[in-house]
């Protein structure tokens, strides 16, 4: 008899690998297209629902295969608006997501890895190592529930992998929920509304340029020089940055499409103007726009975030030299918005 855990998941399949996986049952290949619909675009997450089926296939696949997403376990609401979410997993691990609305758009922040394995030393989600891969239901999932919680006149605008984890240190699951997301049988986001961002992994950056997926794509850069992004990013002594920025010049771009280079601004270390100077030259024939972010304080950490006058002056360098440079304030401080605090907090 087949156990409710080793049936095969379907909210995690792209639509050719469902059609795929329907075909297999000896079910007509649209009817793949039906239930892709039903699970993406409808949210019913019943079989029995899906009234297009007949009886016998909706009994069928209730037999074989199941609908899956995670639980939302935690929800909290800053005064600022941005809300924070937990997400709890089939293991009992955790994942957060955060919501962030701002005048035109409303931005849901999306967690990849239960942890994270590149061990930057700023980062709380990097001092907890990683567990493991969240697969493309657990990805897709986060933004389904969050949406259900949404009004209609206020819907979601804007995805970032910006949450747990490295998006692609685990490519093939975040890049199959991207594609889910981005069917328009499904939920169809518009490939401009959602950034991945990732610390550098340079294979994954040149396979996503290949995909042609058109997403966009934001890098954490954090540092003008090598030796402190070494100490910053230990990912830097795989993939230094010099090597990072040559294969950034070379991805494609759409025609009005640039990089998103993050800087978190940790005050002595990196957010001088001699740095913001260097960063100028660093990043000189690269369509980008640079988002500064002052350091969020965590726990056990000796860095302290920049001065408010320090982190304009090292803007206006950039403004200067044409840049766009946009200040990142830190949003929803007391429900500890920043990536991995919720769930610091709930382990503790
Ligand atoms: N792993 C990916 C995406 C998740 S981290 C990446 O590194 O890009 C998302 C962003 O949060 C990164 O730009 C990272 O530099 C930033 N970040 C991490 N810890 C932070 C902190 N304590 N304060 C401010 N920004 C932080
Ligand atoms: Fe991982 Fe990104 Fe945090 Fe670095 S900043 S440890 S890559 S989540």
């Amino acid at each position: 008899m087949t156990t409710e855990t080793d049936r095969t998941d379907l909210t995690g399949m792209d639509r050719e690998l469902l059609c795929r996986k329907l075909s297999d049952f000896g079910m007509k290949p649209f009817r793949g297209n039906q239930v892709f619909q039903w699970i993406h675009k409808r949210r019913e997450f019943s079989f029995h629902n899906m009234t297009d089926l007949s009886m016998a296939d909706r009994g069928l696949l209730a037999q074989r295969v199941r609908i899956q997403v995670p639980a939302l376990s935690h929800v909290e609401s800053a005064s600022d608006g941005t809300e924070k979410y937990l997400f709890s997993l089939e293991d009992d691990h955790a994942v957060e997501g955060v919501l962030i609305p701002e005048e035109k758009r409303l931005t849901l922040c999306v967690s990849t890895q239960v942890g994270c394995a590149m061990g930057c030393t700023f980062c709380l989600t990097g001092k907890s190592g990683i567990v493991r891969n969240l697969k493309t239901f657990e990805i897709v999932g986060q933004v389904y529930l969050v949406q259900k919680l949404l009004s209609q006149d206020r819907p979601l605008t804007h995805l970032v992998l910006m949450g747990m984890g490295e998006p692609l240190a685990n490519y093939e699951n975040t890049l199959r929920a991207m594609r889910i997301l981005l069917d328009p049988l499904g939920a169809n986001f518009s490939k401009r509304k959602i950034t991945l961002s990732t610390c550098g992994l340079i294979p994954g950056i040149q396979k996503l340029a290949r995909e042609k997926t058109g997403i966009n794509l934001a890098v954490s850069l954090n540092a003008s020089d090598t030796s402190t992004r070494n100490r910053l990013m230990p990912i830097n002594r795989k993939y230094p940055m010099e090597d990072l920025l040559r294969t950034l010049r070379s991805f494609p771009l759409p025609v009005r499409g640039r990089i998103t280079f993050e800087y978190v601004l940790l005050r002595g270390l990196n957010d001088s103007l001699e740095d913001a100077r260097r960063l100028v030259t660093l990043l000189s024939g690269i369509r980008c726009k640079i988002n500064l972010i002052p350091y969020n304080p965590i726990p056990d950490c000796e860095f302290q975030p920049p001065a408010r006058e320090q982190v304009e002056n090292f803007q206006n360098i950039l403004l200067s030299a044409n840049y766009t440079a946009i200040i990142r304030e830190s949003r929803g401080q007391e429900i500890s918005a920043a990536c991995g605090q919720l769930r610091d907090r709930s382990a503790s």
